[in-house]
């Protein structure tokens, strides 16, 4: 029998390129054929042939009080009955800055827009504008968005600048964006001492979880911070996916370190399309309408997205919220790693707050290096045995896992029950 998702996808490659509106989306790595969703609940979805699944991408990380609680559903209704977008202000937009600001201490002023791409984008060039420099420093592994600077991967040297990662990106740009090796502070201190005076800005994810997940060594963010403080360069964490996923506080709040200016994204839409940068006041005054630095969005603040948004904020302040977000999480990493050795799979697993690593090799990965060694083929295989068991994991070996505050010991118990018959297939 055709499945209704193989109909699908042949039908939606003929309007959209790949038969996806975004890359991961269409099971390149992995293969197969992608499951169109049709609906969600809790930890759940289902997809076009009704079959259900447990989540754990939760739409990338903003499912974070799990899919369609009745909270934030309600509060979408009562927005969208008042009107969709208004292109002026409203409250609303004033609330969810104030409650980002009172969250995140290092955030003293925050602007809000519609992607995370656009709000990494338009951090960098706050940060461009600030300085009056040109060159930005990235590492590899960390995803910030898709704008032309930081679609780049490292050049053949240390200091040689990066080469685009994209074609379309002109190497005109790429020049200005320098790629070292996450956790690498010792490159940090060597690039700084070359060229300090011209790096506008580092950029990094804190916890990376485009990469798979990698914790940063509290030293590697720590030499981050003292080299930008001596040479006047902006820092920049990237807190779209480990910003309130971590714990409430962040990646910063963990680690204990203030950056200059955050970006956000997932969590704060709570499934609408709201992401935010802010931090130190005397920086975000650059940006227009007070100063030289342009950034704009028909859509930004929407009524309806800050609705979402807002109400997902409120829940995940509710007491306990993440230490039990945290708990759920690592009984699913242990359990699986647990599972694994009884199967005797080469395989581990680490989780940081609601997010979660999974790696085909025996010890968790601190470098891209790292990532890039464990066995891909083995997670393809493992991932296609539990998508036919009813578990979704991202379909990539490269991505973060997520869960939910709905993911219940029930659901943890069954996900490790799939995992035990689908590391046997591999073994
Ligand atoms: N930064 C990070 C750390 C991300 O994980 C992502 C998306 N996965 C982005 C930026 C880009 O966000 P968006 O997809 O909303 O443009």
């Amino acid at each position: 029998m055709t499945s209704k998702n193989d109909t699908l996808f042949t039908r939606a490659q003929t309007s959209t390129p790949g038969g996806v509106n975004s890359p991961v989306r269409a099971f390149r790595s992995v293969g197969g054929t992608p499951r169109f969703i049709t609906r969600a609940e809790g930890p759940y979805f289902w997809d076009a042939d009704d079959k259900r699944y447990i989540d754990y991408i939760g739409s990338w990380g903003p499912a974070i009080v799990g899919h369609a609680h009745p909270d934030v559903i309600h509060a979408v209704q009562q927005a969208a009955a008042r009107g969709l977008s208004f292109g002026a202000p409203t409250e609303g937009e004033i609330e969810m800055a104030e409650e980002i600001c009172r969250i995140l201490p290092s955030v003293e002023q925050v602007r809000l827009v519609s992607s995370g791409t656009e709000a990494a984008m338009s951090a960098l060039r706050l940060a461009r504008g600030a300085t009056g420099r040109d060159k930005i420093l990235k590492f590899e592994g960390c995803y910030h968005g898709h704008a032309d600077s930081l679609l780049v991967k490292a050049g053949s040297g240390l200091l040689t600048f990066g080469n685009p990662t994209s074609a379309g990106v002109p190497e005109d740009f790429a020049k200005h964006t320098l790629v070292l090796d996450y956790n690498n502070p010792q490159q940090l201190e060597e690039v700084f001492h070359q060229m300090g005076d011209q790096i506008a800005c580092v950029i990094v994810e804190p916890v990376a979880g485009n990469m798979n997940l990698v914790r940063a060594t509290p030293e590697f963010l720590q030499t981050m911070r003292t080299l930008c403080t001596q040479h006047g360069s902006i820092l920049i964490f990237d807190e779209v996916m480990c910003g309130f996923r971590v714990g409430l506080t962040g990646a910063q709040g963990m680690y204990g370190i203030t950056p200059d200016l955050t970006v956000l994204g997932k969590v704060i839409g709570g499934g609408l399309p709201v992401a935010a940068f802010g931090g130190r006041k005397d920086l975000m005054k650059f940006l227009a309408p007070l100063g030289p630095v342009y950034q704009a969005g028909t859509l930004s603040g929407n009524p309806v997205a800050v609705a979402a948004g807002m109400s997902t904020l409120k829940l995940i302040q509710q007491p306990g919220f993440y230490e039990a977000l945290s708990a759920q999480t690592g009984k699913l990493a242990a359990g699986l790693t647990e599972t694994a050795k009884a199967n005797g799979v080469a395989f581990c697993a680490d989780s940081v707050g609601g997010m979660f690593g999974l790696y085909f090799g025996t010890e968790v990965p601190g470098s891209f290096a790292q990532i890039m060694a464990c066995d891909k083929e083995k997670f393809n295989t493992f991932f296609h045995a539990m998508l036919d068991l009813g578990v979704y994991l991202a379909p990539s070996a490269f991505e973060a896992g997520f869960v939910s505050s709905q993911h219940s010991d029930e659901v943890i118990a069954a996900t490790i029950a799939a995992a035990d018959k689908a590391f046997a297939a591999i073994r």
